[in-house]
């Protein structure tokens, strides 16, 4: 059965404007609750890169009236393709012209501010405070509290973190912790697509992989610009941030025996930009009173899988739903972790045991991945097998009665 709704609007603050922020924030408006965004910067912004909105997160998407305008926004991929960065061979193809019909929901690969853009401008009444830092949240007797830089405080009847990897909610919901590096640098540069010769860049996904590394290349803005990330084994690390530059010839310094395509696209790049991957372990637990977290802030996850937005996604959904289905917000949020965090943990493990395999050394390492990518008739979930994760559905993974 049912419980009553909320008969007082609920006050949710969230804090944080990036994807799941924004997504939480118009998943609880669209819900009746009264949502107020805190976002430390002085614009909404995204970096300039391409993010995957595999099925999964598109179902989502849908369910929050966007399917008409991701379709605008969005490059369809023909299939991911593995091929060997030596020698160029195609190792693997899963086909996606047919995602619609095998997952129920289209695949997509979208420019980062693009998708935020989108969401943001679905927002309606929910309230976006730009150039507003929160210094501290703390539980009060019936909710909790923002403090901004500044000392202004606001009170809401529920606190969401949706404010990243370096999440000050989540920070004080357990500690401080210690990301581990992972000994992996990444890359990211998006090129202006005519850089290339024409037709050079197959409509596809193609990760090359390599010992100990792999490249990730594909189309966004309607196939206007190729959206590179490139992983690497490397003891030497720059910060976990995104904003440290890059450039072409240090790219193709870091990957100097790929073959002759995978030189052209290193040598091209621009827009290039680097970073140190960090790993965390899963939390054991989101909520504490009325305050709870949200996409990276929740489960910060390596991009092995390319399914950190997606998650965020999902979680808004299903928070949303929670509260909706539930006048008491503590045991709605009990729900809501209990619905997503062991989908959430499994991924975050998976990426990395996905960069595991990507990044294998020795040539018998390697032949047996091939052999299993190849080979299995039912392959281990680690070699590439995504069905688990698209065919998910967090617009139904609550009973019922929610
Ligand atoms: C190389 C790479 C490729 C990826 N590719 C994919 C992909 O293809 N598909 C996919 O699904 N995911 C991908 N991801 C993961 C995805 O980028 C993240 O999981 C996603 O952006 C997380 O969104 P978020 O809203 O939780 O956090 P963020 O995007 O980090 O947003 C947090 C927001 O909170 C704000 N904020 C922080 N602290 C405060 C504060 N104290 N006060 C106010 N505001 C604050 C920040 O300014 C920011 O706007 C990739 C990640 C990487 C590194």
């Amino acid at each position: 059965m049912a419980r009553p709704l909320q008969t007082r609007r609920l006050r949710i603050g969230v804090i944080g404007g990036g994807i799941g922020g924004l997504a939480a924030a118009l998943a609880l408006s669209q819900r009746g609750f009264a949502v107020r965004v805190f976002e430390q910067s002085e614009a909404l912004r995204e970096v300039g890169a391409g993010v995957q909105m595999a099925p999964n997160a598109t179902r989502v998407l849908r369910a929050l009236g966007l399917e008409a305008p991701l379709h605008k926004i969005g490059f369809q991929p023909q299939a991911i393709v593995v091929r060997d960065w030596d020698d160029g061979r195609e190792k693997r193809r899963t086909p996606l012209q047919d995602a619609g019909r095998r997952y129920g929901a289209a695949y997509y690969q979208v420019h980062r501010a693009d998708l935020l853009e989108m969401i943001a401008s679905a927002l309606g009444d929910a309230q976006l405070e730009l150039n507003a830092r929160v210094a501290a949240v703390s539980s009060t007797p019936h909710g909790a509290a923002v403090t901004l830089d500044g000392g202004r405080q606001e009170a809401f009847d529920l606190v969401v973190g949706c404010d990243g990897i370096h999440s000050l909610v989540r920070r004080t919901l357990h500690g401080p912790q210690s990301p581990r590096f992972t000994g992996t640098m990444c890359w990211r540069a998006l090129t202006p697509a005519e850089v290339f010769p024409s037709g050079f860049v197959a409509p596809e996904m193609t990760i090359w992989m390599g010992p100990l590394g792999h490249i990730v290349v594909y189309y966004v803005r309607g196939g206007r610009y190729v959206n590179m990330v490139a992983v690497r084994r490397s003891r030497a690390w720059v910060e976990e941030s995104w904003s440290v530059p890059s450039s072409a010839p240090e790219l193709s310094a870091a990957f100097p025996r790929v073959n002759a395509d995978v030189r052209i696209l290193l040598g091209r790049a621009q827009n290039a930009f680097k970073w140190g991957l960090f790993d965390r372990d899963p939390l054991p637990w989101w909520s504490r009173g009325r305050i709870t977290l949200l996409g990276d802030a929740a489960h910060p996850m390596l991009p092995f899988l390319a399914q950190g937005a997606a998650m965020a996604i999902e979680d808004a959904f299903v928070l949303a739903q929670t509260l909706a289905g539930d006048d008491d917000v503590e045991r709605a949020l009990q729900r809501y972790e209990a619905a997503r965090l062991p989908r959430t943990a499994r991924v975050q493990l998976a990426a990395r045991a996905q960069g595991e395999i990507f990044h294998l050394m020795s040539p018998f390492a390697r032949l047996k991945r091939w052999f299993g990518l190849d080979r299995l008739a039912k392959p281990d979930p680690r070699l590439l097998d995504r069905d688990w994760l698209y065919e998910y559905d967090a617009t139904a993974c609550l009973p019922r009665e929610a």
